[in-house]
């Protein structure tokens, strides 16, 4: 299957999921549209190096995905916006009562709201050319709950609920709109806490993955960015174009519990 002609916009994506997602897009023939907070030399290379191996257009726009109005000039400046990942994310560990407001402000910002202030941009965009994809990252935890994460949980369930609103609106148009919902992921974040886990637990490398790490991931692997990347390939086929308003776990078990 080919993407030559379409552009995709991922948020967050100068590192992790984000960043293999436009490497799989690319590969697939998109034209992609990295993004990230920053706005560094080294983002830009990011893309030249995408435009160089696979041949297609890669560029890098900088944007803060907390703010609505960074979030629509983002799709603004793109121009185009035929494939919509919404992917950037943060994360803050604290119980309830002792959560600081201003990082649940954040994350419901950066996690949730952002994806209504691309979208809303973007769907009339996709609409115009008759063809888009909205791919929305949630997580297991937009499915699920754990303790401690409560600013996440939300916004990453709000997710998955905005998700389902945009397939009814888009439902007789050649759109769709899906949530990615992953387990556990192998990015270089998650890479850089194993050392300090082994440590932690005086682990080999192999038992702090499975026995710590993964307590919650069945099939005791991490899933990879090369197959995020490839399930949002899969959400841009044909194939997928009747599948709309759902979640897909990429999870290894871990919502069968
Ligand atoms: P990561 O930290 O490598 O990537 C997060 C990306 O978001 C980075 O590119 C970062 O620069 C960007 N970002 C953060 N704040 C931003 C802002 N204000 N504006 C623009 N960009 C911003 O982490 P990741 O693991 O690749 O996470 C990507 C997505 O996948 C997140 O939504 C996360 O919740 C989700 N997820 C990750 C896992 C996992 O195990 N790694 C599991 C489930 C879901």
């Amino acid at each position: 299957m080919s993407l030559s002609g379409k552009t995709a916009v991922i948020t967050g994506s100068n590192s992790g999921i984000g960043l293999g997602m436009a490497w799989e897009l690319a590969r697939a023939g998109a034209n992609v549209v990295l993004n990230s907070y920053t706005d560094t030399d080294e983002d830009h290379a990011i893309a030249a190096e995408i435009s160089k191996e696979t041949g297609t257009k890669a560029r890098y726009i900088g944007a803060d995905m907390s703010k609505g109005s960074e979030c629509r000039r983002l799709i603004t400046e793109a121009g185009r916006c035929d494939i919509l990942v919404n992917n950037a994310g943060v994360q803050h560990v604290a119980a309830v009562e002792e959560f600081p407001e201003g990082k649940w402000d954040a994350i419901i910002a950066i996690n949730m709201s952002s994806a209504f202030h691309t979208a809303a941009v973007a769907v009339p965009m996709m609409r115009d050319v008759g063809w888009g994809r909205v791919i929305n990252v949630a997580s297991a935890h937009g499915l699920t709950a754990s303790p401690y994460k409560s600013a996440y949980v939300a916004a990453k369930h709000g997710v998955v609920g905005l998700t389902k609103v945009i397939a009814l609106e888009t439902a007789q148009d050649p759109i769709t709109s899906n949530a990615i919902c992953p387990g556990y992921v192998l990015t270089p974040l998650v890479e850089s806490q194993i050392p300090d886990t082994m440590e932690k637990y005086g682990m080999d490398r192999e038992t702090a993955i499975r026995e710590v790490m993964l307590t919650r991931q069945p099939s005791k692997e991490f899933a990879t960015v090369e197959q995020l990347g490839g399930t949002a390939v899969f959400l841009c086929s044909d194939s997928a174009a009747q599948i709309t308003g759902t979640t897909l776990s990429v999870d290894g078990g871990w919502t069968a519990l």
